[in-house]
């Protein structure tokens, strides 16, 4: 490829929203056969809101005042419905997997099943199932040591979202849902926006620290990798992907470890990108 041809891609680029860090980037897009996206902020708007509170009447005061301490768009929705917050002591954040502290002297945990100090009872359990069932994350909430309530979240698949994942499809490319929520939550997303978990096209329920292993591990079959992103723990990922794409929207980090950035926060930005890329190449051949 000339310079001159990656350099109009790079400026045509701009125009549509995309910005890349160098014209070396629109080669790697070249051969590009699957696409990983990111659920929560990249899928959806990430934008969440309470929508149920079950279990002990203080759940949401306690919990809302551990997630003070959190960033995560599961946190600011669990603040955000809650009144003034007490004090809390030895806040701690697990990434992708929950918080915990000391608050009025008692030990609150707040997270995924898997960072409870014990077994969920089962009305609690048949909450999260029904809330999973519907697409919504539920969070468990465990005061001194026993599981005690539950907060539900819901956040909304963005418009644009099944039309470009239809797009995705169209040029070729094999779309991928890839998120460290469940898999009854992840699937019902994926549904909505024409994804099938019966096909492999899910893999839910992932660490922070595994997103870069299903990278690695589809590389090592011979695929090609794009991954779209947004968020700290998307990182690792993006940067391992053999094109990294993040939301314009999302933090400092997932935008310093890829290659392309979608300033319109969409998916639309996303295909865009790979269709430039290779309507340039096509040029410069
Ligand atoms: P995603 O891949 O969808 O962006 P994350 O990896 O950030 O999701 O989080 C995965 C799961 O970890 C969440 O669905 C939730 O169960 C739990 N979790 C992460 N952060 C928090 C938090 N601050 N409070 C409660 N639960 C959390
Ligand atoms: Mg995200």
């Amino acid at each position: 490829a000339t310079p001159t041809a990656l350099l109009v891609g790079t400026g045509r680029g701009a125009q549509l929203g995309v910005l890349i860090k160098g014209p070396e980037v629109l080669e790697s897009t070249r051969r590009v056969d699957t696409v990983l996206l990111d659920k929560t902020g990249t899928v959806t708007t990430g934008q969440m809101s309470l929508v149920e509170v079950a279990g002990h009447p203080e759940t949401l005061r306690l919990a809302a005042a551990v997630e003070a301490g959190s960033e995560h768009p599961i946190a600011r929705a669990i603040v955000a419905a809650a009144g003034e917050l007490p004090e809390v002591e030895g806040f701690a954040s697990q990434q992708g997997i929950g918080v915990q502290g000391r608050v009025d002297g008692r030990d609150v945990v707040v997270g995924r099943a898997s960072a409870m100090p014990g077994p969920v009872p089962a009305d609690l359990a048949a909450v999260v199932e029904r809330a999973q069932q519907a697409g919504q994350t539920a969070v468990l909430v465990a005061v001194d040591g026993a599981v005690t309530g539950v907060c539900v979240v819901a956040d909304t698949v963005k418009p644009t979202s099944a039309a470009a994942i239809a797009r995705l499809r169209e040029l070729g490319l094999a779309p991928v849902l890839l998120t460290g929520d469940n898999a009854g939550a992840a699937a019902a997303v994926a549904r909505s926006v024409g994804l099938d978990p019966d096909r492999g096209e899910v893999v839910a329920g992932v660490l922070p620290a595994g997103k870069v292993d299903v990278v690695r591990e589809l590389q090592a079959q011979g695929r090609v990798v794009a991954m779209v992103g947004d968020g700290v723990n998307d990182a690792p990922a993006l940067a391992q992907a053999d094109l990294g794409l993040a939301m314009g929207s999302g933090t400092d980090v997932a935008i310093e470890a890829s290659d392309l950035t979608l300033v319109r926060a969409d998916l639309d930005a996303a295909v865009d990108a790979v269709r430039l890329s290779r309507r340039t190449l096509a040029v410069i051949k």
